[in-house]
Formats: C-alpha cells, sequence, structure tokens
C-alpha cells in the first residue's frame, strides 16, 4: 500500500529562490491529504499533476499567511469547477471566518459543502480515522497556537504463511480468523493462527511537524514515528534570531529526528535569506545522517 509524501513548497515567509511557501500531500492507501496550502499550491498541485478533485480533506496548521494563503484561491477553483464533493477543512480556530469573510465579499455561495473542523492546537487531536490508519494533531511550539499532523498506519492483519499456502484449503471465514489472530476449528481440527500467519507488517508513520522553535517536548507526541517533516528554517549561526521568532536552525531538526530514532529526516521551510540549500543540509547530517532536504516536486516513500 503507498505511503508517501509529495512536497510542493519548502520555503518560509515568502517565495523566493523558485521555492514556494509551505505545501504537500501525503497519500496513505488510496487517499491524498493536502497538509497547509501557501501561496501558489494549486499551481504547484497542477505542476507536479496531482489531481486537486481527490483531495477531500485538508489540514492547516497555523494562520501565518505562508501557510494557508493558496486557501481561498484552491476553493474558488473548486467552485468554478462546480465541486460537488463536501471539502473538509480542518484548522486553527479564526480559520472558517476568514474563508467566510472572502466569499461574501464576492457574494459567492460555494456549490459544496466546506465542513470546518476547528483544531485546539494546544490538544493532541484525532482529525480522521479509518479501519487502515489515523490522523491526529498535536501540539508545538510558535508565535501564534500551532500543530503538527501526524499519520498513522494502524496494525494490520496477519499475513498466511508462504510455507503453509499449498495445504491452505479452509473457507474464506477460517483464513479470515487466522489472519485476526485467532485460533480456529475446521472439521474437528484446531488451526493455530501463530502455525499458519506470520505477524503483520509493521506500521508506518509519518509526522509533519509544522513551524516550531526546538521543542523536545515534541518528541513525546511523535516517538516512534518513521519519517518526519521538521522545519529548517535557520542554519545554527542565526540560532538567536531562530528563537526570536519561534522557528529552528538545521541542527535542532536533526537533534529532534536523532532523539526519536526516526529513519528518515526531512528539512523544509527554509529562509529566503539561502539560495543554496546545500550548507543546511550538511549541518543536519553532522548531527544525523539520515536528513534530506525536502525538495519540491520530489515524493518520498515512507517506510518502516
Ligand atoms: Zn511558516
Ligand atoms: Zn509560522
Amino acid at each position: 500500500m503507498p505511503f508517501e509524501v509529495t512536497i510542493l513548497g519548502n520555503n518560509s515567509a515568502i517565495p523566493a529562490h523558485g521555492r514556494h511557501p509551505t505545501s504537500q500531500v501525503v497519500q496513505i492507501h488510496e487517499q491524498q491529504f493536502l497538509v497547509d496550502c501557501g501561496e501558489g499550491t494549486q499551481m504547484q498541485l497542477a505542476k507536479y499533476k496531482i489531481r486537486k478533485n481527490k483531495l477531500d480533506h485538508i489540514f492547516i496548521s497555523h494562520l501565518h499567511g505562508d501557510h494557508y494563503f493558496g486557501l481561498i484561491g484552491l476553493i474558488t477553483s473548486y467552485h468554478l469547477m462546480r465541486r460537488e464533493k463536501p471539502l473538509h477543512m480542518h484548522g486553527p480556530k479564526g480559520l472558517l471566518d476568514i474563508i467566510n469573510l472572502q466569499l461574501a465579499a464576492s457574494n459567492t455561495t460555494l456549490f459544496f459543502e466546506l465542513i470546518f473542523h476547528e483544531v485546539k492546537s494546544e490538544l493532541v487531536n484525532v482529525l480522521f480515522e479509518t479501519d487502515e490508519f489515523i490522523i491526529s494533531s498535536f501540539p508545538v511550539k510558535h508565535r501564534i497556537p500551532t500543530h503538527g499532523f501526524l499519520f498513522k498506519e494502524k496494525i494490520g492483519l496477519r499475513k498466511i504463511n508462504p510455507d503453509k499456502i499449498a495445504e491452505l484449503n479452509f473457507p474464506f471465514q477460517v483464513i479470515a480468523e487466522l489472519k485476526k489472530g485467532n485460533d480456529s476449528e475446521w472439521e474437528g481440527k484446531i488451526l493455530k493462527s501463530n502455525e499458519w500467519t506470520l505477524p503483520p507488517v509493521a506500521p508506518r508513520s509519518y509526522a509533519f511537524c509544522a513551524d516550531t522553535i526546538y521543542h523536545n517536548e515534541l518528541i513525546k507526541y511523535i516517538s516512534g514515528c518513521d519519517v518526519i517533516y521538521h522545519e529548517a528554517t535557520f542554519m545554527e549561526e542565526s540560532a538567536e534570531r531562530a528563537v526570536l521568532t519561534f522557528h529552528s536552525t538545521a541542527k535542532q531538526a536533526a537533534t529532534i529526528g536523532k532523539a526519536i530514532g526516526v529513519k528518515k529526516l526531512l528539512l523544509g521551510h527554509f529562509s529566503a535569506k539561502y539560495d543554496n540549500l546545500q550548507p543546511l543540509l550538511a549541518e543536519a547530517k553532522e548531527i544525523f545522517s539520515e536528513t534530506e532536504l525536502a525538495i519540491e516536486g520530489q515524493t518520498f516513500s515512507i517506510e518502516s
């Protein structure tokens, strides 16, 4: 089953050096989710051939413009395209008022239902859940209320032991029980789940850590995570500025990635002062080698 993230925007504050403000698409199994929607996001969706009509949920981390100024454009395009499916928008208090004000000013009544789910940034909230995965938010520490998002697979069914497949001539219901880990009975014979099946594949997880100052606390919300995206607005030489603006340095992002023991750390939200991003990568890699730049247009697979 696919589980991957495609980067649409990786810059902070202002677009610069061909880079766009924050946005990314997370594909988990059959569904795609938009995370943040900076200015130009709908153009980036088109550029990287992501069908915007597949998106039914948009998650917004906080109300700094570089994370949601693309929203009214995208919503208006859905309207003009006569979208009929409801659109779910998950974000901080106030976001719906902003969108409604813009729609009212243009006397627009949307053709589709816009369903707003307020995210309480200071809490852990379950935002969306299926039988296969769960999406939640967790608090981070920034100048205004801000939260990250955690995408996590649930533990799946056990797999049929390939060595036993030739002997496996039971009804479907019996096999289903074995895959759930339950021993079963067939024609007077007890079938042990752990003889016929192997443990399920390990569930995978991805965390988007939004904009945040270096914040040890967030480790507890995303411990055990396989891949994380952590902002690296500045290099360590601007550590003071990072503190003043409630952002992180590349070194700090790497420190978090290392503490969690992630398989991969993605750096993003780069300051416009950096044209060349390689020094940020090098700084992070000194602390944690499994680090990559979240380059726009690239898709990163989430592996456990
Ligand atoms: Zn930002
Ligand atoms: Zn911010």
